[in-house]
């Protein structure tokens, strides 16, 4: 938002909006100044010429508009349960109106016998529809004018609601903003020629008639301009930060010493496919350049990103400097500093790990130890990034699993060295290439496009439930021949009981079929405390149990190539990516792997496209486009925090379009001007700097 002095205006000070309002405003939307306010945008409008008869409306009807004569009007109940019921009736059918505050307002505003027009998303009590709190007008002029046609509809809060700021109130304020301000109180941000190329409505009038729409055509044009700014300044980001970097120094690692060849030669117990050797030497080659890496590595769900990580990090110790991995889930972190303590035994690198649930004299011996150098390897989760983290050099920070790690995080650990470490950022959630271009644009990529050698392709089934002794049967021929498996049931985040049940029905059925002592069972969910649940996890990856009965809570991090059968309970609840993740639990070793999707007879469409695409392609790249098209990128797990900060109202996930036209946009720009200094671009450059700061990006090196 700019920024102008106007625009800064404290929200009290509007007229409408005291204290109390102002208060609520803030807590509520964080809405604390004028600007802010501007951009609560509508979510909707409705067409206030479009009148519903009541005998039509559904339990799907969204907002609509009735008009009708008041023919009752009484209080019912007593105390808290006191409420207004009145009564509107059009010639089609009657409709209740209720309210449970504000009631003698209303008792003395509403008039029996009067006309009304009432606005509201419809409620259905014991199959009848019912308004609770509607917006009301009386009908004194039977023309509504014509201004006024296109309604604004706001999201707002009970809160707001209590203070009078519903969607009409909201608006109302919005409107008088509107009103005192002036085409330069939001000052056109970019060229006269540069609207004139793209098309763009001005930016004064996009915010007037995004509030107060004209036309639906108005709408469209406003909502484009204000998308398009927005992405646009979004890849200005992006691309300055990919530009000014090219400049940014970076440690130098000079040679490869004794810890990497040491490991290469005795610790590494197989050969490196060609993708990892070929993402290796990228590696190598950008950090002898003396300029900063920032690089993302995407490899498919068991494509061995670990041990590019770790051969990375001991080209950082060979020259002296100091590494970190971080990870999203305390049980990653553990399982990173498992198996890297065990790969690099014998080679005199001092390997430790720091999460949240490490406190005290513990949490402070370790950081000393890690400023006074004495830590090569700090694995960890969140926590590596806290300003009480401090290392003596780090020269290289790994992020696994990017995509819950934002731009703004990976800031920080830019932070934690000067020159700022190397950064590589690894994941495991294929994004689709086109969209990995435009998110991802400061970052250079590298793909591992190749599993291990011997692995065949995991056979993926799709059974009924009605099937299920079938499939047991199969699961017991191959926990006879020596292997394990895993059962996975849905995570219902609304309804932890019925989820819970869920799990304690199948795990007994589990225990019937495959009784104790031949067959031992360990289960696991996210209500258990970490011990338990660590140490059913641990008998499972030492093979003392044969299958783990577990909600998603093993989705990332589990390593156990022994395991070569997963079954996934209703399976067509889970998104695809989510069973990508699952499905890439097995086939870890020699064995042939089998993924069992278990669902009952009745699937939704979408919920078939995905079992089905799971059983044609173990493709991750594959998967994520179907992902995309099936739901849209900006719904794909965590997408839309990393980094977008500052879209509003543009949607990566609907606006691609845009996106790309913004993209090309601000790459022909920086191309003429990078640091924009010309004279014209001198309004831009200082949007995006109070926008920067506003963001509170703390990559602080972008000006
Ligand atoms: P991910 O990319 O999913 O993080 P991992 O790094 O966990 O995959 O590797 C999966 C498994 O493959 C590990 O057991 C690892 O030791 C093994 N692995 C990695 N690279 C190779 C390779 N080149 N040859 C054989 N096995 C490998
Ligand atoms: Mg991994």
């Amino acid at each position: 938002m700019i920024y102008s002095k106007d625009l800064a205006t404290p929200i009290e000070y509007l007229k409408g909006v005291g204290p109390v309002k102002a208060e609520a405003l803030k807590k509520e939307l964080k809405i604390h100044t004028f600007g802010d306010l501007l951009l609560h945008f509508p979510f909707r409008y409705v067409d206030k010429t479009k009148i519903t008869e009541i005998a039509d409306i559904t339990e799907d009807s969204q907002f609509i508009q009735v008009r009708g004569k008041l023919t009752h009007l009484s209080t019912k109940g007593e105390g808290r349960g006191k409420r207004l019921v009145a009564r509107i009736a059009d010639q089609t059918s009657f409709v209740e109106l209720v309210w449970f505050r504000g009631i003698s307002y209303f008792e003395k505003f509403l008039q029996k016998g009067k006309e009304y027009l009432v606005f509201s998303k419809p409620t259905f009590f014991r199959g009848k529809p019912q308004f609770s709190h509607p917006e009301v007008e009386e009908i004194t002029n039977p023309n509504i004018p014509l201004s006024s046609r296109l309604m604004p509809i706001y999201h707002s809060t009970e809160k707001l609601k209590a203070k009078k700021l519903d969607t009409r109130g909201l608006a109302r304020i919005i409107q008088q903003l509107l009103q005192q301000l002036t085409a330069l109180s939001i000052p056109e941000i970019f060229t006269e020629e540069f609207i004139g190329d793209q098309q763009l409505m001005a930016r004064y009038d996009a915010f007037k008639n995004v509030h107060i729409p004209v036309s639906e055509k108005h709408i469209a044009s406003a909502r484009y301009r204000l998308k398009f700014e927005e992405f646009f300044c979004f890849q200005m980001r992006l691309l300055r930060t990919k530009n000014v970097r090219k400049k940014l120094e970076g440690i130098v690692f000079e040679e490869l010493g004794e810890k990497f060849h040491g490991f290469y030669k005795e610790n590494l117990g197989f050969e490196l496919t060609n993708a990892q050797k070929r993402v290796l030497k990228e590696i190598r080659r950008d950090t002898m350049t003396g300029s900063q890496m920032n690089r993302l590595l995407q490899g498919d769900v068991g494509s061995g990103k670990t041990v590019v990580a770790l051969m990375t990090m001991l080209m950082a110790i060979d020259n002296g400097y100091q590494a970190c991995i971080m990870a999203p889930t305390e049980i990653l972190a553990q399982q990173h500093y498992k198996s890297i303590t065990e790969m690099v035994e014998g080679l005199d690198v001092k390997v430790d790990i720091l999460t949240g649930s490490i406190k005290g004299k513990k949490r402070r011996n370790m950081l000393d130890y890690l400023e006074l150098g004495l830590i090569d390897i700090l694995v960890g989760t969140h926590a590596l990034i806290e300003d009480s983290v401090k290392y003596k050099n780090l020269g290289i920070a790994i992020i696994d699993e990017q995509h819950r790690f934002g731009v703004e995080q990976r800031g920080r650990l830019w932070l934690k060295n000067t020159p700022a470490p190397h950064i590589l950022v690894m994941t495991a959630t294929p994004i689709p290439r086109t969209l990995a271009m435009t998110l991802y644009g400061d970052l250079d990529v590298s793909i591992i496009d190749e599993l291990p050698p011997g692995r065949k392709p995991i056979v993926t089934l799709h059974r009924y439930d009605k099937d299920r002794l079938v499939v047991f049967g199969f699961l017991r021929q191959q926990l006879d021949k020596g292997q394990q498996a895993y059962i996975v049931y849905p995570l219902i985040e609304e309804s932890e009981n019925f989820d819970y049940k869920n799990l304690e029905d199948g795990y007994a059925s589990i225990t019937r079929a495959f009784p104790s002592p031949k067959y031992r069972v360990s289960i696991v969910h996210g209500q258990m405390h970490t011990v338990d649940k660590d140490f059913e996890m641990e008998q499972f990856v030492e093979g003392k149990t044969n299958i783990l009965v577990a909600t998603t809570v093993i989705e990332v991090g589990v390593n156990v190539p022994n395991a070569s059968v997963m079954i996934i309970e209703s399976a067509e609840r889970f998104g695809l990516s989510q069973l990508h993740q699952l499905r890439g639990r097995v086939g870890r070793g020699a064995d042939q792997a089998y993924c069992v999707l278990m669902t009952g007879h009745k699937i939704t469409k979408h919920g078939k496209e995905r079992i089905e695409t799971m059983v044609a392609t173990n493709d991750g790249f594959k998967i994520a486009e179907v992902d995309m098209t099936l739901r849209g990128p900006g719904d794909i797990q965590g997408l839309q925090q990393s980094g977008f900060a500052g879209l509003r109202m543009a949607n990566i996930a609907k606006d691609q379009r845009i996106l790309q036209r913004a993209r090309s946009a601000a790459t022909l720009l920086l191309d003429e001007d990078l640091e924009l200094e010309k004279e014209e671009h001198a309004i831009l450059k200082a949007f995006l700097q109070t926008q920067a700061e506003q963001l509170k990006l703390e990559w602080g090196r972008v000006s």
